[in-house]
This record gives C-alpha cells, sequence and structure tokens, in this order.
C-alpha cells in the first residue's frame, strides 16, 4: 500500500491535530511517517487553529520530533491573510484574534488599522483574550463598511478535559448583532483548499487530503475533488462514516497505518 500510495498521490495534506498530534503529544509511528511521506511526495499542513503563525506552529511540531519547515504550514491566519491579498491587494486590516493573524497578516504585506472605522476588512478568529470591547470594535468595523473574514467557523475544539469554545464563537458573537462572514477561510471551506492546490500548483486527483473529522476534512476536501483519507486516531470513528455518509477513500487507523498500508479499507467499495 504505501507504494501504492505514494504513486497515486504526489501530495498530500495533511490536518495536525488527531493526525500527527493529539493536544501536544505526537501520535504512535506519526514522526517516522511524516518523515516517509516527505521523501517521496509534497507535504503540506492545513489546520483551522488561528492562535499562531506559521512559524510558530512548525516549531512546536519541531519540538515533538517533527521535520517540518514554516513553509509547509497553511493555516488559518496566513491563509486570510494570503486570501485577502490575493484578492484586494494590500488593504488595512482589523485584527480580531490571537498573534498569529495579527503577525500574518503583516508579513504579507497588510496593514494594521489604527481605527476599527478606518479598515478594509475585519479578520476573525480564535481570541482566548475576547472582550466586550474587542466585539464593539468589530460592529464599529463592520458598520463602517469593513469585509467580515473568518478564519473558520469550528465551534469547539478538544482539549485533554473536554472541549473549549472556537473561533466559531468569536464570528457567532458577531452574527448575533447582525453581521454573517462574507467569506471563511479554514477547512470546510473550499478556500482553504484552493489556496492549497494552488501552492502545490497540482491538480486535485493528484493530492490526498488526510485528517481525523468528517465533517471539516473530509467533506471539504470531497467538495474540490480531492481523493480523502480518515484517520481513526482523532475524531471521528468507523461508526460516524455510516451514520453521516460521509465516506472518505481510504480509512486507516492512524497515519502509520496508513503510510504502510495496514488495514486501509476504501469505504467507497
Ligand atoms: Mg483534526
Amino acid at each position: 500500500m504505501a507504494d501504492r500510495l505514494l504513486g497515486i498521490y504526489n501530495a498530500f495534506l495533511l490536518d495536525v491535530d488527531g493526525v500527527l498530534v493529539r493536544g501536544s503529544v505526537p501520535i504512535d509511528g506519526a514522526v517516522a511517517a511524516f518523515a516517509l511521506l516527505g521523501e517521496t511526495a509534497d507535504v503540506l499542513l492545513l489546520t483551522n487553529n488561528s492562535t499562531k503563525t506559521r512559524t510558530q506552529h512548525a516549531e512546536q511540531l519541531q519540538r515533538l520530533g517533527f521535520e517540518v519547515y514554516a513553509d509547509q504550514v497553511l493555516a488559518s491566519a496566513y491563509l486570510a491573510a494570503e486570501y485577502l491579498l490575493d484578492k484586494r491587494g494590500a488593504i488595512s486590516v482589523w485584527p480580531i484574534g490571537e498573534e498569529g493573524i495579527r503577525a500574518e497578516l503583516v508579513a504579507v504585506g497588510h496593514r494594521l488599522a489604527g481605527r476599527p472605522e478606518e479598515a478594509d476588512a475585519i479578520v476573525v478568529g480564535m481570541d482566548r483574550g475576547l472582550t466586550y470591547a474587542a466585539l464593539a470594535d468589530g460592529l464599529s468595523a463592520l458598520r463602517s463598511g469593513a469585509q467580515f473574514v473568518a478564519t473558520n467557523e469550528d465551534g469547539t475544539f478538544p482539549v485533554p478535559d473536554g472541549v473549549r469554545p472556537g473561533a466559531g464563537a468569536m464570528v457567532g458573537a458577531l452574527r448575533g448583532m447582525g453581521f454573517a462572514p462574507d467569506v471563511v477561510i479554514g477547512k470546510p471551506s473550499r478556500v482553504a483548499y484552493r489556496l492549497a492546490l494552488k501552492r502545490l500548483a497540482l491538480p486535485p486527483e493528484q493530492v490526498l487530503m488526510v485528517g481525523d473529522r468528517l465533517e471539516t476534512d473530509i467533506v471539504g476536501a470531497q467538495g474540490i475533488g480531492l481523493d480523502t483519507a480518515l484517520v481513526l486516531s482523532g475524531i471521528a470513528t468507523r461508526e460516524d462514516i455510516d451514520s453521516t455518509g460521509i465516506r472518505p477513500t481510504w480509512i486507516a487507523d492512524d497515519l502509520a497505518a496508513l503510510v504502510r498500508g495496514d488495514g486501509v479499507d476504501s469505504a467507497a467499495g
């Protein structure tokens, strides 16, 4: 299977949490499997986590043993910055989020607006320090005509002792004021996958998306014609495939099994 998998696909898009790591611990065999994939194919990481820059994501994974570089990381904060640059050129942006958003906006050439009313766009992601004042600033920007860009709308994300509010909670606060996002960047939005394919410069049939969530990783990738692999090392179970009717191309216990070819099924069969 390893030969087959590597023969079929020239590039792999990997989700991070549930595929490479669980929280801050590497999943068994993932470090070696990641290295093996990288020997013969292009590998990019596609993550909705908007709190970190590409460099911060890469450094965190490097500390866990993954040989990954910042330019392999397509995180939603960076993708939001790239999307705006692609569509509108360098503009003035008001961020609601953590360091990842501010740093990536500036890194690709945007300016941070001095006042919310002056912003051409707002970019909203997860903000563990969110305040009423920050929401009021977001409202001011939107009432002044700023484009509403959401890094993602994940309602929650898993932590060792349960779940925590995700970017969807911040976006939802603005929805509650009567404003819906003009564009959502992260999975399952096609925007993230289109930007990834553009980076790879490959047609969809040469790329495999590997993820642990059916409703985001797998559905989003299927939406633009990518083959998909569900790994059972994170959120989704085999039972979820039947209950949702979402059928990935491949299923494996984890990334190591997928790369080895152990227990890989085609769910479509
Ligand atoms: Mg995941």
